[in-house]
């Protein structure tokens, strides 16, 4: 094919891509990347024109649906205004887009620093614990992503870490995980108060002066979703302040509307220092990210130089389309949608089909953020194999649905839009698919 023309048909849109893309955390011979051509809500459909039922939001971000009209034209009219503009210029749309993400934040945050998406959300927050503190180290969990750069993927507990460690001053502790525990707990309460007693003691062992920041997911995400019990977020700010620790919260994919909150903290009742967001801000409509900064850290900054920048912070097509996500957001009762369906719609289905399959060893979430953790042996939580989770992704999406899957794990993630009768049809799907399995 010449190098002007676009290729249509999923076969053709297939070759093209595995020929000129190279993916993301893959190894590319093996790939069948499925095209998507278009969507509307919850749908989108490939370029043969079949649909599918968006369970995955794409990567967890999609929380407004798919081009959603006002988002839509906000971009387009703020490109035949101004599509560019350089950071160090005041922007109306800049300043506004900030305000609206502060009007649904705690109280003590009056600063945005924009960035383009999470993992320099991070590295930007970092950076600004390292210089308030004058500390270096960076506590986070083991069962974490924080994004694909130089300290965040370090920050990163998973694999994902490993082949890139050249960052330094990055320490790990284990989180709360009751299914799996760590801490040979049988509690929530347990679980809770041993996390916190491993966490402190670490700092403690790695010299608390040295500490800069603690940096969580309020609910780790493609770790496995896994909500913290309560007290959990409560005893981190309690540690934190013992020793003068900067609290960052990683809200990029638990932010706006997933958890059935603006923020997964507020569920909570702690207040970070720093909360990093992307993703649910805009839906991903246009690539952006950034930090809510506290009074006290911004302040920090009146006098002293931020040494950090770069060429997109605060876009106006990002900036546009942020404002008018967080407008339709409150409208339409967006963040409400979620926190009802995960409690009286998606929540209680997917515990109903764990009553039927004993391949579900847990049911967990909150809001539009689940996930069913597979096991091939119930008493003994065995992690269900690769070969039986490529399956049941193949025979989900075969029936019409995008589904995420993580390790042994089927997360279920619609958009925050979904409605009771969409949900309706995606539980059909999984009882089917885990029924042929
Ligand atoms: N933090 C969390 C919790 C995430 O889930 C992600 C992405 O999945 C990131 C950070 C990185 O965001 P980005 O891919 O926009 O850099």
């Amino acid at each position: 094919m010449s190098i002007d023309a676009r290729s249509t048909g999923n076969a053709a849109v297939s070759e093209d891509d595995r020929s000129h893309v190279f993916h993301s955390w893959s190894a590319q011979a093996s790939l069948a990347p499925l095209p998507i051509a278009g969507g509307s809500g919850t749908t989108v459909w490939d370029e043969d024109g079949r649909t599918y039922l968006d369970f995955s939001s794409q990567l967890v971000n999609v929380n407004i649906g798919h081009q959603h009209p006002k988002l839509v034209e906000a971009i387009r009219a703020q490109a035949a205004t101004l599509a560019t503009v350089a950071p160090a210029h005041a922007s109306a749309v800049r300043a506004e887009a900030a305000r609206s993400i502060l009007s649904v934040a705690p109280e003590g945050f009056a600063k945005v620093f924009f960035t383009n998406g999470g993992a320099d959300a991070n590295e930007n927050a970092i950076r600004m614990a390292r210089l308030t503190t004058g500390r270096d180290k960076v506590v986070s969990h083991y069962r974490s992503y924080h994004g694909n750069t130089g300290a965040a993927v370090v920050a990163t507990g998973d694999w994902r870490r490993i082949p890139n460690e050249y960052a330094r001053g990055h320490v790990h502790v284990f989180g709360p995980y009751l299914y799996r525990s760590e801490f040979w707990a049988q509690t929530e309460a347990e679980e809770s108060a041993r996390a916190l007693h491993h966490l402190e003691r670490v700092i403690q062992a790695e010299g608390p002066q040295s500490v800069a920041a603690i940096l969580l997911e309020s609910v780790p995400g493609t770790a496995g979703i896994l909500v913290p019990p309560p007290g959990y977020l409560a005893g981190v700010r309690r540690i934190a302040d013992e020793y003068g620790i900067v609290m960052i919260l990683d809200e990029v994919m638990a932010g706006f509307a997933r958890t059935g909150d603006w923020f997964a903290f507020q569920a909570h009742g702690v207040r970070p220092d720093l909360i990093t967001f992307a993703k649910g801000v805009n839906s991903g409509y246009v690539p952006v990210g950034g930090v809510l900064i506290s009074d006290e850290i911004a302040h920090h900054f009146d006098d002293r130089v931020f040494p950090g920048g770069l060429t997109y912070s605060g876009h106006p097509l990002a900036a546009a389309s942020i404002v008018a996500s967080i407008a339709a957001m409150k409208e339409e009762g967006i963040v409400e949608n979620a926190r009802r369906i995960g409690a009286d719609v998606l929540g209680p289905g997917l515990r109903r089909l764990a009553e039927t399959h004993e391949v579900i060893g847990e049911v967990r979430g909150t809001g539009v953020f689940w996930a069913l953790e597979l096991v091939s042996d119930r008493d003994a939580r065995t992690p269900l194999g690769a070969a039986e989770m490529a399956r049941l992704k193949a025979s989900i999406l075969e029936r019409g649905m995008l589904p995420f899957t993580a390790e042994n794990r089927l997360h279920v993630v619609p958009p925050a839009v979904v409605t009771d009768a969409e949900v309706g049809t995606a539980l059909e799907i999984i009882d089917a698919a885990l029924r042929e399995l």
